[in-house]
This record gives structure tokens, C-alpha cells and sequence, in this order.
């Protein structure tokens, strides 16, 4: 028995297939021209919207923008193998017309019309939430660390600098030392002159190097900022797992319903702290409702952030953390000590009350503290509680928003879960969409968009 016969490429056909006839009714090229061909470039900003009424004609925005959103739906993410793909892909073909822009084009497309991919992606959430793919009652927000073009090694921090320059300091000291000892010894033998010219070629190397090193410190602390990167200037080094990388922090807010993104942004920030309100909000209000539920990590746990969402129609559901010198130490963590509003006080786990005594500014907020020196004198539980005299607690003056949250949680257990199922999915398809490699473009304005 033989195979199926393919075709002869130089058969005439008497009905010759047209481009349209190799693209499914249902493939998602289609899709991606109705998008773009229903939406006002102008209105979002799009460069080149209306065609010159002189010169050579351009490419139309629209479709270089359906090839970048064909290359982002299929992992073609550099305008090299997006310029291969309008040559050789009979989607691709298909969806441009046989147009067959150059890499610099296309390129050139997405570093002029950086502002408008935000607006673009607004679009989209729109259109989703038009066709209702969102539940809009629940958002999980999240960050993730993505890899910036720039390595560990071009990448200082002051600490970093100092430590080398101190290293260089001592290196110099000792070749400077060596090459002492070798005029004394008045050595004339061929070899140890050989020997102290090479000294003399390592001592250059670490003189240029700790120059060079000087250098960046002096910018640096000029600068203000905390960190130094050489190639990509805006990325910062961050906590990777499973080490620390530099990078950049996305940060996403996700529907619950079909776990579609409804906003994002991305920081160098090292920390998610601060981030709640901002990406939440603006996921309330694009997805058009008055009210929404987020949840988030403990890394979120910020009061002043917490209560900006209240705010703003954001009902937060993030946990408390474990933090402090006491928790660290074993001793008592914080929710053993019950805040009783009537009295104004917290009764400890030895059911002594502690009362206030001082106001404190602690970050940007005022807390009060609360103790109870006389009762801790003499306190059976010391032990388990404090190493000073007295065990302080410390409440910030908005801390009902954080109890309020607390009830929240509590009537709701599984909102936690439903956070990590909701979020972590998006961020592990876009690592795995990525192939858990770097963003290509360099800058925090290239980088979002
Ligand atoms: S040490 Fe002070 S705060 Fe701690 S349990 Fe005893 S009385 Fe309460």
C-alpha cells in the first residue's frame, strides 16, 4: 500500500484556492482584524492614523498593529521574526494582504506608538467586558518579577561600589607593598623583573578599576536613586525566585470569573507595598461598577494603602503578615493581644490591660502605643512575651480599616485560595508564553508598553 499523494506544486488548479481559503472560519486571525478594523487608531492615539497627502505612502497603522497582536498571541515577539513571519506564514499573509514590512518598520511602529498599547489594551478589557467575560464582583491582584535586559554584573548598588573600591584599596596596598620589597632586594635576576612588571600591569588594572568604580559611586549618590544598572538604566535587582535577578515588577489585576487580565503595569519598584489601591482601582473603574472585592498576598499588607482602597470602592481582602522584632524573637505575635474599642486598651494573653501612653510617627503614619509597665513587672508570661522591660503594642490611628478587613477575611476563608488560583495562572502562562525569558526592550516606558 502507498501514501496519500500530495499534490504536484506545478499542478494547474481550474478553481485556484484564494489566501482566504487556507484561513479557518474560526481562526483567531480573523479575530484580530475585526478588532483592529473596529477600532477609532486616532482616538488612542496611534501615530500616522490618516495617511499623508504627500510623499511616499506609509504602512497603515492598523496593520502593523494586527501583525504585533498576531506576534503577541503566538510567541513572535522580536520585529526580525515578526518581518520573517509576513513572508512565509499564510496567516500572517492573510492578515496583512501580502504586505511585507522590514524589521526596522515594525520596530520603528511599536517605539513611536509606546503611549498608545495602554489605551489599546483598555480597549480590549472594554470589548471583553461588552461581550461579559468578566464577573466583576472579585479582582486578585498580584506582582511578578521579569528579567530586564541587563545582568547581575552591570548592575551596583552603593554597598556593592564601596565594597570593591575597599577591595581595591587593599589590593593596591599589597602589589604597592610587594614591589617595595623587590626594589630593596635590588633583585637583578631576569625573572623577578619580569615578576615586578606584571606587578606593576595588575596594579594599573585595579587603579582603572577603582577609578571606574569611584566614578559610578560619585553618580550614584548624586543620583539619589538606590541602584546603578549600566544597560537597561530603569531596571532594578529584585528578588527572583530563586535568587535575586534585575528586573522589572508587573503588577496585574485579574478578573475571578475567567481569570482575564483587566489591568496591568509594570514598576521597578523591588516591592508590591504601595500597589493595592492603584491597580485595583483602576480595574474598578475600568471594569464599570461601583464597588469591587481584591484580594492580594501579605505582601500587600500597607495600611495607608488599604485604607486609599476604601476609598475608592475597593473592598481589600489582603492578610496580616508576621512581621516585628517580637515575632522574629518567638515571642507573642500581635493577634494575641485583643483590642477592646470601648475601653480603648488591649488586653494581653495574660488578661492584663494595656493602655495608651505615647504617640509615635512611624513611617507616614501616627501610631499609639500601648503598655502596661506595672503589670509586665511582675508577669508570669514575660518570658514567652518580651526581653525588655515591658511588652509594647503599637496601633495606627486608622488601624479600624485593618480590623475591618480582618472580619472580612474571617467571614470569608476562601477568598485566599480563590486569589492564588485567579492570579497565579496569567502570570504562569505569560512566563511559559515567554519561554521564562527577559523583556526585549529596555527602559520602564519601552518595558510597559
Ligand atoms: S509581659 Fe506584659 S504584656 Fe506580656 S503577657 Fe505579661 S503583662 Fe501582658
Amino acid at each position: 500500500m502507498g501514501y496519500i499523494e500530495r499534490q504536484s506544486r506545478d499542478q494547474m488548479l481550474l478553481l485556484p484556492a484564494s489566501v482566504d481559503d487556507y484561513v479557518a472560519a474560526d481562526n483567531a486571525v480573523r479575530f484580530i482584524a475585526a478588532f483592529v478594523d473596529d477600532l477609532d487608531l486616532g482616538e488612542l492615539g496611534f501615530d500616522r492614523f490618516r495617511p499623508k497627502a504627500t510623499g511616499r505612502p506609509g504602512y497603515d497603522p492598523a496593520d502593523l498593529l494586527k501583525l504585533y497582536l498576531y506576534g503577541y498571541l503566538n510567541r513572535v515577539r522580536s520585529s526580525r521574526c515578526l518581518a520573517a513571519e509576513a513572508g512565509r506564514n499564510l496567516e500572517v499573509i492573510w492578515l496583512l494582504g501580502g504586505l511585507r514590512p522590514d524589521f526596522r518598520t515594525i520596530a520603528d511602529f511599536r517605539r513611536v506608538n509606546r503611549p498608545a498599547f495602554k489605551p489599546l489594551f483598555r480597549a480590549f478589557v472594554l470589548l471583553c467586558r461588552k461581550l461579559d467575560l468578566f464577573g466583576r464582583e472579585l479582582v486578585a491582584v498580584d506582582g511578578t518579577r521579569l528579567k530586564a535586559v541587563n545582568s547581575r554584573k552591570r548592575n551596583f548598588t552603593q554597598q556593592k561600589l564601596a565594597g570593591w573600591i575597599k577591595l581595591a584599596d587593599e589590593r593596591i596596598e599589597e602589589y604597592l607593598g610587594r614591589l617595595d620589597r623587590a626594589d630593596r632586594a635590588e633583585i637583578e635576576a631576569q625573572g623577578a623583573a619580569r615578576r615586578a612588571a606584571t606587578l606593576e600591569a595588575k596594579l594599573a588594572r585595579v587603579r582603572t578599576r577603582r577609578e571606574l568604580h569611584q566614578a559610578m559611586l560619585t553618580e550614584l549618590v548624586a543620583s539619589g536613586e538606590s541602584q546603578l544598572s549600566l544597560t537597561d538604566p530603569d531596571a532594578r535587582g529584585m528578588a527572583m525566585h530563586p535568587k535575586v535577578g534585575v528586573g522589572y515588577n508587573a503588577q496585574v489585576a485579574v478578573d475571578a470569573r475567567y481569570k482575564l487580565i483587566v489591568e496591568q503595569n509594570v514598576t521597578n519598584s523591588g516591592s508590591d507595598l504601595g500597589f493595592l489601591a492603584q491597580t485595583a482601582g483602576a480595574a474598578r473603574e475600568v471594569l464599570g461598577v461601583e464597588r469591587i472585592d481584591a484580594v492580594a498576598d501579605k505582601g500587600y499588607y500597607k495600611g495607608e494603602d488599604i485604607a486609599a482602597c476604601e476609598d475608592i470602592g475597593v473592598v481589600p481582602y489582603v492578610a496580616r503578615p508576621q512581621r516585628g522584632s517580637a515575632v522574629a524573637s518567638g515571642y507573642f505575635n500581635r493577634t494575641e493581644f485583643r483590642y477592646d474599642p470601648e475601653a480603648d486598651c488591649y488586653v494581653c494573653p495574660s488578661g492584663d490591660r494595656l493602655d495608651p501612653y505615647t504617640r509615635t510617627r512611624k513611617d507616614e503614619h501616627i501610631a499609639i502605643r500601648y503598655t502596661n509597665m506595672r503589670a509586665c513587672q511582675t508577669c508570669s508570661l514575660k518570658p514567652q512575651c518580651t526581653s525588655g522591660s515591658r511588652r509594647t503594642i503599637d496601633r495606627w490611628e486608622n488601624e479600624a480599616v485593618l480590623e475591618r478587613m480582618a472580619e472580612r477575611l474571617v467571614a470569608r476563608p476562601d477568598i485566599l485560595d480563590k486569589r492564588r488560583e485567579t492570579v497565579e495562572h496569567p502570570f504562569g502562562s505569560i512566563k511559559q508564553w515567554m519561554n521564562q525569558g527577559a523583556f526585549l526592550m529596555r527602559g520602564l516606558a519601552n518595558v510597559n508598553a
